[in-house]
This record gives structure tokens, C-alpha cells and sequence, in this order.
């Protein structure tokens, strides 16, 4: 549907309702200034010879009818066009589009100026019971924004939590929807990822051609399909390398530490097992990185910082 249309469509229920309720009021107001008539406003038959009696004044006044004519349209007009900004901006905050020419490419970090000490955390195969919330505490206390790659099947288990992080103004990327490694055919590609654009959509209202492989293949079929669709294919430059069941909370911490640099693309994960030790090891992990200087863009502000850098 195009804008135009939706703001007709507004418009004409708009105008409907700010005339019924403008008429209402006028009745009200007819009713309580004329004398003699204090219960009268709420008799049917008083309140039609209130209207009559206005109607009336209109009509021998015309100019007075113009003004509230008006007065009415003006009114339904900014209500309208306050509520298509609000939309406008709702949709904008919703949609995640690479810029033109990161669209068909893959990035595996943000190529920016070594005086740029921005860094794109990334957490992978959520929303996840428990860990994901933990994460977005985690993430709100500390002031940061980070940015989601979901898996179709993980939504279809945790919808509100996928909900929540929209919420608090992540950005989301596509991660599949079975987090398949092994070749694949096109249309089994394809269906991966429509799949779950359409329940990430459905659920949460964004739309993203942001596109993480999962673990990281880019041969299997997944990464060419997402570049015949324009999406960006987002790799990483630093592991926490939270993956990995031995390692202990701290290792991650230094993992990142130690990899950090400005325009770096960091991995974790909130969901696909027992995250508990990436959610120990992320305010330190993210101490740290404020001690170096850095601050934390998504992934299409680490795009659009290049972008502007190159420009
Ligand atoms: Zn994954």
C-alpha cells in the first residue's frame, strides 16, 4: 500500500470520527449555555432540538460554518500527519538496509579510520530464554546497542523476547532459519532464509537483509542466495569464541580484548545452548572495551560510518 493511499484512507476515517465527536461537543456545549435546560442534555429529543437550533444559527451565519468547517479539517489534517510521521519513523527504526555498497558483498569488519574507536558487538542464534534478557539488562545498563542475528526456529520458540530486543532498539539480522552447515540446494536456501525474514517481520515488524551464515560458511549455498537478494553477508573479525565448552568466562573477555580494534566485528551468542558464561563474561568484556575508548555502533551504523568515511 502505498503512503498516499493509507494517508487517504486516514484521512477519510479521520475526518469521520473528529466530525462525529466535533458535532458531539457542539451539542454539549449548546446544551449546557442554553437556560432552562440543565438535564436536558441527556434527553434525546432536547439534545435534536440543540442540534436544530445550531444548524439553524450556521445556517444564518455562514461564515461561522466555514470557521468550523475549517477549524475541523485543519485539526483532522495534523492529526493525520502527526500520526503518518509517527508511522514514518516507526517503519524507519524497523528496517535494517545495508548501504548501496555493502549490498551483495560480504563484511567481515568495518573499515574506519584508526581514530574511529567504534565496535559492533554481534549475538548470535537467539532470542533465547533467560540468556537474551540477561544480555539486554546487560546492554541497557551499560548504554549499548548491539546487533541480533536470529535463527526462525529460536523465534518461533521465544516470540516476546524477540519482541524485547526490538524493544530496546537492537539491530536484527537473519541467521536462518535450521542453522544448517552442509550444502544445500537453491531452493532450500532460498526457503532458510524468506522463511525466517517472514516470521522475523510477522513477529516483530523489522525488516532486515542483514545475513549471518551459520558458522560461518559461505559455500554452502546460504551467502550466494543472500547476495542475489541484496542482503550485506556479515562475517566478524574477533571471536569471543563463547562456543567453545571449556573456556572459562574470563577467556572470552580477553579473546575480544585482545582483538579489539576500531571498526571490529565481535561474535557471541545469547542462544543455541547454555549461554550463562557468555552472560558472566559481558560487563567486563564491555568495561574493558570502554576503557580502550571504544563505543558500541550496530552493524548498519558501523556500515553507514564507513560509508561516510570512504565518501
Ligand atoms: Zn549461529
Amino acid at each position: 500500500m502505498s503512503g498516499n493511499h493509507l494517508f487517504q484512507q486516514l484521512r477519510k476515517k479521520w475526518r469521520f470520527v473528529a466530525l462525529a465527536l466535533t458535532a458531539a461537543a457542539i451539542s454539549f456545549i449548546v446544551g449546557a449555555l442554553m437556560p432552562g435546560n440543565q438535564q436536558g442534555s441527556n434527553n434525546p429529543a432536547t439534545a435534536r432540538v440543540q442540534v436544530q437550533n445550531l444548524n439553524q444559527f450556521l445556517t444564518v451565519n455562514p461564515s461561522a460554518k466555514q470557521v468550523a468547517d475549517d477549524r475541523t479539517a485543519f485539526n483532522v489534517d495534523r492529526t493525520v500527519e502527526k500520526l503518518l510521521t509517527v508511522l514514518e519513523s516507526k517503519e524507519k527504526l524497523l528496517t535494517f538496509v545495508p548501504p548501496e555498497q555493502f549490498q551483495a558483498t560480504t563484511v567481515f569488519e568495518g573499515k574506519v579510520k584508526n581514530s574511529e574507536k567504534v565496535i559492533a558487538l554481534t549475538v548470535d542464534d537467539g532470542p533465547w530464554p533467560e540468556t537474551t534478557e540477561q544480555m539486554l539488562d546487560i546492554f541497557q545498563q551499560n548504554d549499548v546497542k548491539a546487533t541480533f542475528f536470529w535463527i526462525g526456529k529460536s523465534i518461533e520458540n521465544s516470540p516476546e523476547i524477540a519482541r524485547r530486543v526490538v524493544a530496546r532498539g537492537h539491530a536484527i539480522g537473519n541467521h536462518t532459519w535450521h542453522h544448517w552447515y552442509d550444502p544445500m540446494d537453491a531452493a532450500t536456501a532460498a526457503d532458510e532464509i524468506d522463511r525466517t525474514a517472514k516470521l522475523i517481520y510477522e513477529t516483530t515488524g523489522v525488516k532486515t537483509t542483514f545475513f549471518r551464515p551459520p558458522g560461518g560458511v559461505l559455500n554452502n549455498g546460504l551467502a550466494k542466495y543472500a547476495k542475489q537478494q541484496n542482503y550485506a553477508v556479515v562475517m566478524w573479525s574477533v571471536t569471543s569464541a563463547d562456543t567453545d565448552p571449556r573456556a572459562q568466562p574470563s577467556a572470552f573477555v580477553n579473546n575480544v580484548l585482545k582483538g579489539a580494534k576500531p571498526g571490529a566485528i565481535v561474535l557471541m551468542h545469547d542462544g543455541g545452548g547454555d549461554r550463562s558464561r557468555t552472560v558472566k563474561a559481558l560487563p567486563e568484556m564491555i568495561a574493558g572495551l570502554k576503557k580502550q575508548g571504544y563505543r558500541f555502533v550496530t552493524i548498519p551504523e558501523l556500515l553507514e560510518i564507513q560509508g561516510q568515511s570512504a565518501a
